[in-house]
């Protein structure tokens, strides 16, 4: 059943919030009867991760913990249970490593809410490590012809933007705000939005974040949050009118507080980004009577994954990355941190 698998494998640890993280040896997990193991080739660093190491969120986690949740590899072992993927695939762990199969939400494919399902790199250790566990139902099944470093991305950030793209009801010819449009998720956002046939308006700080949305990602227009004020900006670019839908990607709680003010009315805001202790706020009034959505969007089911890597398997999904080693993982969490990172990180896992 398995081929050549280490004892032992490199991996990033944490043993408590905000403390040391360690790039070291622990033992190779073995996979469980419904379970599949992959040798992780590259892992995306989400700005997740830096939340789950600093455990700003209200919600608990495995410690100690192997952080990471975009990982691309190859199947090396399956449990006995598993027969729709076998080694040698190449598979993506994500966010939703797994989900109970049986509740309300896991039976209407809204596995995301299910209240048993496990998160890969928060509840179970992720892939910030050689080999990663992952419920078989839940991998995603990556194609031979994609390339492993560039589809990792997609595994939280596309499916994450893909789906709440699809959450906020915009049509082809729409305009969609992203904010938040030069981070991870953004990048993809401005893509997955072309793609799907939207007039994507890109928000964030900075020339080079400019410079790629406009010139990299299909942006028609970029509003600097540094420099200019979005609110009239946003309005001018749009006849007066505001944005059909407003993808919220920022981890800021500014944008959740204004984004209902230019958005057109009838239009969605769709909040993604989690910074932490923030609250959203609108005015009732003009929400009540410009007839105003908001809502949120957390990753996305089995088949918003599947989706998510067809359009990047059709080549139409190409948003630039940046790769580094998986021991420099705390390096990138520093320029995470200072919003210092144009696009996306990918971590080569070969030691
Ligand atoms: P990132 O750090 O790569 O990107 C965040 C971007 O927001 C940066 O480019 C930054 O310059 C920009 N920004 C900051 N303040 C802004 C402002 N006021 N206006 C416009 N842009 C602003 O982070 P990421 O990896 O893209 O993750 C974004 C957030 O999404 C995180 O909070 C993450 O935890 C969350 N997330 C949510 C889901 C979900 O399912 N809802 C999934 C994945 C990630
Ligand atoms: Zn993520
Ligand atoms: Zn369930």
């Amino acid at each position: 059943m398995a081929g050549q698998i280490p004892e032992m494998q490199w991996a990033q640890v944490f043993e408590k919030n905000n403390g040391p993280i360690e790039y070291k040896q622990i033992p190779v997990p073995k996979p469980g009867p419904d379970e599949v193991l992959v040798n992780i080739k590259y892992t995306g660093v989400c700005h997740t991760d830096l939340h789950a190491w600093k455990g700003d969120w209200p919600l608990a986690e495995k410690l100690p913990l192997v952080g990471g949740h975009e990982g691309a590899g190859v199947v090396v072992a399956v449990g006995e249970l598993v027969n729709d993927i076998k080694v040698g695939d190449h598979a993506g762990i994500k966010w939703l490593n797994g989900s109970c199969g049986a509740c309300d939400f896991c039976m209407a494919s809204d596995e995301p809410l299910c209240g048993q399902a496990l998160l890969s790199g928060y509840t179970v250790d992720g892939t910030f490590q050689q080999y990663c566990i992952g419920k078989a139902a839940h991998v995603a099944r990556i194609p031979k012809e994609v390339k492993l470093d560039a589809i990792a991305p997609v595994l939280c950030a596309g499916i994450t933007v893909y789906k709440a793209l699809k959450e906020s009801g915009a049509r082809s010819g729409n305009t969609v705000a992203i904010t938040g449009a030069g981070g991870g998720l953004g990048s993809l956002a401005c893509q997955y939005a072309k793609a799907m046939g939207f007039r994507v308006l890109a928000i964030d700080g900075g020339d080079e974040k400019k410079d790629m949305c406009l010139n990299k990602l299909g942006a028609e227009d970029f509003v600097d949050f540094t420099k200019q004020d979005v609110v009239a900006t946003v309005k001018d670019l749009t006849g007066g009118l505001g944005a059909h839908a407003v993808i919220l990607l920022a981890v800021s709680e500014k944008p959740f507080q204004q984004a209902t003010e230019y958005c057109r009315s009838r239009g969605t805001v769709v909040c993604v980004g989690l910074p932490a202790k923030a609250r959203i706020s609108a005015e009732v009034f003009p929400t009540v009577v410009r007839m105003i959505t908001i809502k949120g969007s957390y990753v996305g089911n089995r088949l918003d994954t599947q989706e998510a890597i067809d359009f990047f398997k059709r080549g139409l999904i190409n948003a630039p990355f940046k790769t580094a080693k998986l021991s420099e993982l705390t390096k990138i969490f520093k320029l995470m941190e200072e919003g210092k990172i144009v696009g996306r990180y990918v971590l080569d896992c070969s030691a």
